[in-house]
């Protein structure tokens, strides 16, 4: 992450009035930094996990579909049943690595905690202030 003068020197402040200056809460350049790495990574879970979806899920829908022809009812019921499980699981982990991904890069509030995501960025750019507490959340202005 390149970090600007205008941080270094937040953070020299930082350490001279360590007292007044609560280091929970960011600055705006630090604000969009961590949304811009949120979302890198958020493009590359959906990049990797919808395309290891498809990979998995296309050749069982494809075989399934064969199967509808040529198989007893039974039979394509019984793989139909197991490919659904498979890509409900794989769905489930993709769903889960993209939340863990969101939990771990996105801003949180430093009054309630809660996550700030860039669907909200541009409220929070404008008000300055948390969209689910209120509280303000930049250092300054
Ligand atoms: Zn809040």
């Amino acid at each position: 992450m390149p970090v600007d003068e205008n941080t270094v020197s937040q953070a020299v402040d930082c350490n001279l009035v360590e007292d007044i200056c609560s280091d929970t809460r960011m600055t705006r350049s630090e604000f969009i930094a961590q949304l811009d790495s949120l979302k890198l990574h958020g493009f590359r879970v959906l990049w990797v996990g919808g395309l290891s979806f498809m990979l998995i899920t296309w050749p069982l829908a494809f075989h399934s579909f064969a199967l509808a022809g040529r198989q007893s009812r039974r039979a394509s019921l019984a793989f139909n049943s197991i490919a659904f499980g498979i890509a409900v699981l794989t769905f489930g982990c993709f769903y889960l690595v993209l939340r863990r991904t969101i939990a771990k890069y996105s801003p949180a509030c430093s009054s309630c905690g809660r996550k700030i995501t860039w669907r909200e960025k541009n409220k929070v750019l404008n008000s300055g202030q948390c969209p689910h507490c209120n509280v303000e959340i930049f250092d300054g202005v």
